[in-house]
């Protein structure tokens, strides 16, 4: 038995819908953009290939937390996103097995500090500090495919306070999920309880402490959360 000089840290994992056991998280990769009308708002050709970011595994937070509003950043924006859950690990997966390695689905929000964002895009620097902080990756429940199906539509929104703010389909997905595991397989060896986060429809923006965030795809659950004051 390794004897580790400090507490081991908890293990980050999302909750399962209608059940008390939980997801364990491994890693979290996120779709950079995948939707056609999103990426043309930010002035990119929607045929580029997707390209991935990722987040620490502990930025997960279940539904119905109060997030602090992060340091850093005087624009926190929402990106509402399908996320997918994999259950087994696959190494440059073909298409048409990828969807054999998603154990489930769920709905996630990828916070992002926009301006941080902008100003590493400006000066050919790592997103990091801009997708990759605390409490950045809320998701909630999953749903395990054997119920739920491969989704390949239904509707994905997102409203702020109430006023929905992004209203899309899965259907507008460039990338399907098939396509996405299976690209992102070509870069990693894919493992349980990795979660892909797959991009986000346009509407974009950014939100402010009291405010609450609501979101779901149809067929696969909701999430609601509430960004708070910041840390003092
Ligand atoms: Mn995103």
């Amino acid at each position: 038995m390794t004897a580790f000089v400090l507490p081991v840290p908890p293990t980050p994992s999302v909750a399962i819908a209608g059940s008390g056991e939980r997801f364990a998280v491994r890693r979290i990769f996120c779709v950079g953009r995948n939707y056609a009308a999103h990426a043309r708002e930010f002035g990119n050709d929607e045929r580029d290939p997707p390209f991935f970011f990722t987040k620490p595994a502990d930025a997960v937070v279940d539904s119905g937390t109060e997030i602090p509003y992060p340091p850093l950043t005087e624009s926190l924006h929402f990106e509402i996103e399908l996320v997918v859950a994999i259950g087994t690990s696959g190494f440059r997966i073909s298409r048409d097995k990828a969807l054999d390695h998603v154990w489930g689905y769920g709905v996630g929000i990828d916070l992002t500090r926009r301006d941080l964002q902008d100003a590493a895009k400006k000066a050919a620097r790592p997103w990091d500090w801009s997708k990759a902080f605390d409490r950045s990756a809320p998701c909630g429940p999953l749903i395990a495919a054997r119920k739920s199906g491969h989704p390949a539509k239904g509707r994905i929104w997102l409203a702020v306070d109430g006023a929905v703010k992004q209203d899309a389909d899965l259907a507008e997905l460039i990338w399907p999920v098939a396509d996405i595991v299976s690209i992102c397989s070509e870069a990693v060896e894919l493992q349980p309880g990795d979660l892909i986060f797959t991009g986000t429809p346009a509407g974009v923006g950014a939100v402010k402490p009291g405010e609450t965030i609501s979101g779901g795809v149809d067929g696969i659950g909701t999430i609601e959360i509430t960004i708070g004051q910041s840390k003092s």
